[in-house]
């Protein structure tokens, strides 16, 4: 692990590698009180080809941990240094976990840097002493969710963001406070809960779990048009996604004219009414780190290799909607050539300017 420590009068330490060890919190960190954490989640790819180590859009990751931070009054690690860090860190750890010769695309390390207040006095205030750390962890192979990701609506009277709220930052209190409705979702047999905001249309989509949400539709009214739809930013209700960003810029660029990128905010109440109609084509979520809860386990299965996984069915207060899976049963036209797109970029099949090598410590031979 990366471990820095930061106080209001000293700044920063000098960032010091060490082994994986337990942290020493006073009990009365804020932290561990008043929510002041926040964290990201990245992905270090082993390259198919190449056996190279490569990021995807690491920069995103860094900034959107400051604007994190800032949303609790935590301080910003600065942009450029924290990507050094992650890089320092995996130059070491990545030829242990990930051995060159072993390239593949199913298996890739996870990267979790992470900011906490540690001032041990209380009082709810800003943080004159923080810690920040970056740990990683291996992932190996899993089977993607046979059939889809199958999503139930938020209950009625669960809210997961709101206006004004912190929806939009990577803060521990958006997490613990969705297990209850995700567990519940597991125990009817559905992978994740499709979080909805307000009464409008039923009910604005927002994220399905820790990732964000999309469909492919027919435009109703001219019912030609096919729109990629996805809630919007700059209400503050969803996290601006790196994978969300990124889908929607390769739709614009590879499918313009063919497919209009829309994003709105839009209803459940439409999106169950496009699968009346038989115009919902595709719906599919989208993040570094898409998970699916299980109740038979009483745990969360993670696919965690899944940045984009099509969903088959949605239910609604009851209802199902059921979305077609496309001709192999693992996601429609759309849906599977963004993966394979961002997948080739991911795994170093084309170069792109998204992914960048990372160099390694060599090997020490014995
Ligand atoms: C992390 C996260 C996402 C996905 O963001 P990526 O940058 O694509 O990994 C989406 N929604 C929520 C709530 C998240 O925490």
């Amino acid at each position: 692990m990366i471990l820095a420590s930061w106080n209001a009068t000293a700044g920063w330490s000098a960032p010091a590698l060490q082994p994986y060890a337990p942290l020493s919190l006073p009990p009365t960190a804020s932290c561990l009180h008043y929510a002041t954490t926040c964290f990201e989640g990245l992905k270090a790819y082993r390259g198919d080809n190449d056996g190279r180590l490569r990021l995807f859009r690491l920069s995103r990751n860094c900034a959107r941990l400051g604007r994190s931070a800032a949303r609790v009054s935590l301080p910003a690690p600065d942009a450029v240094q924290l990507a050094q860090l992650v890089r320092a860190l995996l130059a070491v750890d990545a030829p242990r976990w990930l051995p060159a010769d072993q390239a593949g695309r199913d298996r890739f390390l996870y990267v979790r840097p992470t900011l906490v207040g540690t001032q041990a006095q209380l009082g709810v205030q800003k943080p004159t002493e923080a810690l920040f750390f970056i740990v990683a962890s291996y992932m190996p192979a899993l089977d993607s969710p046979s059939g889809g990701l199958r999503l139930q609506t938020s209950p009625a009277d669960a809210i997961r963001a709101w206006p004004g709220g912190f929806g939009h930052a990577k803060v521990g209190a958006n997490y613990g406070p969705a297990v209850a409705a995700t567990q519940e979702a597991a125990a009817a047999g559905f992978g994740q809960v499709l979080w909805l905001y307000g009464e409008e249309e039923g009910g604005w989509c927002t994220e399905a779990g820790g990732s964000n949400f999309f469909v492919v539709w027919r435009r109703k009214g001219d019912g030609k048009t096919v729109e990629v739809v996805t809630a919007p930013l700059g209400d503050g209700l969803i996290l601006d996604g790196v994978t969300r960003g990124s889908c929607l810029e390769l739709v614009r660029e590879r499918m313009g004219g063919r497919v209009e990128v829309v994003e709105r905010r839009f209803g459940i109440g439409e999106v169950v009414e496009a699968g009346e109609e038989g115009r919902l084509l595709e719906c599919f979520v989208a993040g570094t780190a898409v998970s699916e809860s299980r109740a038979e386990v009483g745990m969360v299965a993670n696919w965690l290799q899944w940045f984009i996984c099509a969903v088959s069915q949605i239910r609604h207060r009851g209802r199902d909607t059921h979305i077609d899976m496309g001709p192999h049963g693992n996601g429609g036209e759309i849906t599977t050539k963004i993966k394979g797109w961002l997948s080739d970029i991911m795994y170093g099949r084309v170069e792109h300017e998204w992914a960048e090598v990372v160099p390694e410590a060599v090997k020490q031979e014995q």
